[in-house]
């Protein structure tokens, strides 16, 4: 990193802006002069932000509390606010046509607040970036509910862990939220083996029904079931599926 970097100089914020949000020339000479080295190496550590902020929070918790501090403030001033820009508007563009969804962006604040409806229920969610995006911990709450009859319980948390430990982006999430809540309101059966409502790979909804006792599976558990059983019975109630 630029040395004026670990100073904290505000006539240069502008140039140093420049060096971790925008595309380096990539061609390689030996002649390269610092200043495009570090070009390329701001721009490497904004990209593995933007990329893998897991990873690189996992790496800071186990570095020396100065440099801990010091790539922080290097953050908050120089990558988080290109970030948070990026990560609020895409959200927006991503979830404008969604069905039952309507999301509000408060740049500014950090905050994106999403609305879903449907028939007479409203639930509210925000999601707010915290300064040193992502580095700091994304603050999920549940907004008000305007008329509330089937509240999913804990459902901020998922989000909240969602964002925390898988890379995930805001507007990941919030389609996740939306997802489970359509399914919830649809009252979809889960599958009777791996309990989900969406398979994990396929995210298909569960769509074979036992004749026997009607409960549903997905199909890609019910042939692993019978592949690993080497029979063709229901797993739940052993007669012939
Ligand atoms: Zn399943
Ligand atoms: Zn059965």
């Amino acid at each position: 990193m630029p040395v004026e970097v670990l100073q904290d100089n505000k006539n240069k914020t502008a140039k140093l802006l420049e060096l971790f949000t925008t595309v380096p020339v990539f061609r390689f000479k030996e002649s390269w002069t610092d200043t495009k080295l570090d070009h390329i190496i701001c721009w490497l550590y904004t990209n593995c932000l933007r990329r893998l902020p897991v990873l690189v929070r996992q790496w800071l918790s186990t570095v020396d509390s100065r440099v801990g501090a010091t790539v922080d403030k290097i953050t908050s001033h120089y990558v988080s606010p290109k970030l948070c820009e990026d990560e609020l508007l895409y959200s927006k563009l991503q979830l404008d046509n969604v069905e039952n969804l309507q999301v509000k962006v408060h740049s500014t604040a950090r905050k994106v607040i999403a609305m879903y409806q449907m028939e007479e229920t409203k639930l509210e969610i925000s999601i707010t970036l915290p300064p040193n995006y992502p580095l700091g911990r994304v603050k999920v709450e549940c907004g008000q509910q305007i008329e509330d009859a089937t509240k999913p319980k804990n459902d901020h948390m998922e989000l909240s862990k969602f964002l925390t430990h898988q890379n995930g982006s805001v507007w990941d999430s919030l389609l996740m939220w939306k997802r489970e809540l359509d399914k919830k309101f649809a009252a979809v059966e889960e599958c009777y083996i791996c309990f989900s409502i969406f398979h994990i790979s396929t995210y298909h909804l569960p769509t074979l029904s036992c004749h026997t006792c009607r409960k549903k599976f997905h199909t890609r558990c019910l042939y692993k079931w019978f592949n690993t059983s080497q029979k063709s019975t229901c797993p739940i109630c052993r007669n012939v599926f």
